[in-house]
């Protein structure tokens, strides 16, 4: 069995931005015990810089009556510009409005330009709205911030919904398994 984690990525801050709200979200997570720092940081065995925290299942319910012992079930926030994609199956990016799907390859060939610059704006060739591309469902981010939840058990919405919030107005949650 491989590792999954969700990963809560912001989309719509900058560098500098994404470094402030890194500090608060790190905070907030520290005071409400959700995570605690991690003594040995960078060994095989827990490698994250943050392990779940007394409170953790206050986040993640599904903690209630596991242990906390699991090996790579800690916390990273990750503070640099970085594609996430969804790599649990699911659906190709289709339009909210009429329903058609974007192109694999169409796909592809903007995520250099995403990483190398502002989001790219793609037209439906269905019914021509025109949206970011990280308001395509299923697509991928590209994001300065983001918080990464290693084995976690499932994050509850109010836990996400608050988390998101502090890190910026365009967030999600992200699926990826190794
Ligand atoms: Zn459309």
């Amino acid at each position: 069995m491989g590792d999954e984690c969700v990963t809560v990525v912001e989309m719509s801050t900058g560098a500098l931005e994404a470094a402030d709200r890194a500090d608060a979200v790190i905070q907030w997570l520290l005071d409400t015990g959700v995570i605690v720092p991690n003594p040995q940081r960078g060994n095989t065995w827990q490698p994250s810089g943050y392990l779940p925290g007394p409170q953790a299942p206050a986040a993640a319910p599904g903690f209630g009556d596991t242990d906390y012992t699991l090996a790579n079930n800690g916390v990273e926030i990750l503070v640099e510009r970085e594609l996430y994609r969804d790599t649990s199956p699911h659906k190709a990016p289709s339009c909210p409005e009429c329903g058609y799907e974007l192109a694999e390859a169409t796909l592809e060939a903007m995520i250099r330009p995403w990483l190398d610059g502002p989001e790219p704006r793609v037209d439906c060739a269905g019914c021509g709205t025109a949206r970011l591309l990280g308001e395509w469902p299923d697509g991928y981010v590209v994001g300065e911030l983001a918080v990464r939840f290693n084995n976690w058990p499932p994050l509850s919405q109010a836990f996400l919904a608050d988390l998101g919030a502090r890190m910026g107005p365009r967030w999600r949650a992200i699926r990826e398994q190794y």
